[in-house]
């Protein structure tokens, strides 16, 4: 009796010990288990090392890859500044007469007490086309935060021709990877310095871009080249594009190597829908340069 009684509890005994270690391995597992690809707390820099950028050093939307050093900038720059009588307004707070989306249609975004907001339904573009231009456009990022963090925080962006980022994103007091944080032309260049505002305050982008260019044997001969001016400091200076940018329109998926595909170097301007991220523009202007016409 007495040793059935001990087989009893060695084999109860067991049986907890074998639970015990169940538990601690699922336990183990679950609190080790890795977060979503590139998603990071907020204390940590999301990013990948998947494809190493032109001259070998950072990968594309590296987390190592130095933070720009802050500026703040000063308290207005060319915030609602009057465009200079050569430009074409294309939005002066009242209507989206000079947009359309992607399918020729008329813009859906809103429009309220002089902005427009990203709404549901794509991304817009001017109706308009130039080859290289002096671009003026003001932005505001959401100033719900709560819980929103790196590339989910205020995400937007200057696409031009639908093709190629200067990236818009609430970068104040907030990571992500470097050329992925606003005025990073995505995915390529971080921005010189972060002369970002807070959100809800308006914020300036003036912007100087130059088309590529293709010769008749379609070989490229002049890369796109872009200046940014954030909140009246420089951010990109002369700074050209590798090729396309990745995740947008330009036949380069998202994390894939930038490539330059042959266009007319007529392009139009276009306002990203990132996930609906509620960023708000106002005052957008441009001055065709007439590059390729100059003596
Ligand atoms: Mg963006």
């Amino acid at each position: 009796m007495k040793f059935k009684v001990f087989v009893q509890n060695a084999l109860h005994a067991r049986a907890l010990v074998l639970l015990a270690a169940l538990a601690m391995t699922c336990w183990s597992s679950f609190a080790q288990a890795p977060p979503a690809a590139g998603a990071a707390p907020k204390e940590q820099i999301e990013g990948f090392k998947e494809h190493l950028l032109p001259g070998g050093k950072w990968y594309q939307h590296d987390s190592d890859r130095p933070q720009p050093p802050i500026v703040t900038p000063g308290a207005a720059f060319s915030q609602a500044a009057p465009p200079p009588s050569d430009a074409e307004v294309l939005f002066d707070g009242k209507d989206l007469a000079k947009w359309q989306n992607d399918r020729g249609q008329a813009a859906n975004w809103k429009v309220l007490d002089g902005y427009m907001e990203v709404t549901r339904g794509g991304d817009i573009r001017t109706r308009g086309k130039w080859s290289d231009f002096q671009l003026h456009v003001e932005w505001a990022a959401p100033t719900q935060t709560a819980g929103l963090h790196g590339q989910s925080r205020g995400n937007s962006g200057i696409l031009i021709n639908n093709m190629y980022e200067v990236q818009v994103l609430d970068s104040y007091n907030d990571k992500t990877y470097a050329d992925g944080q606003a005025g990073a032309i995505y995915g390529q260049m971080p921005p010189l310095v972060n002369a970002s505002k807070p959100p809800g305050e308006w914020q300036t982008y003036d912007i100087i871009w130059e088309s590529p260019r293709w010769n008749d044997n379609h070989e490229l001969v002049q890369k796109a080249c872009v200046t940014v001016l954030h909140n009246g400091v420089v951010i990109q200076h002369k700074a050209e594009f590798i090729g396309s940018t990745d995740g947008i329109g330009g036949g380069v998926p998202w994390r894939g190597t930038s490539k330059y595909t042959p266009h007319s170097p007529e392009v139009f301007v276009q306002l990203q829908n990132h996930n609906t991220n509620p960023v708000r523009f106002r005052n957008i202007w441009l001055r065709d340069l007439h590059l390729a016409e100059r003596q």
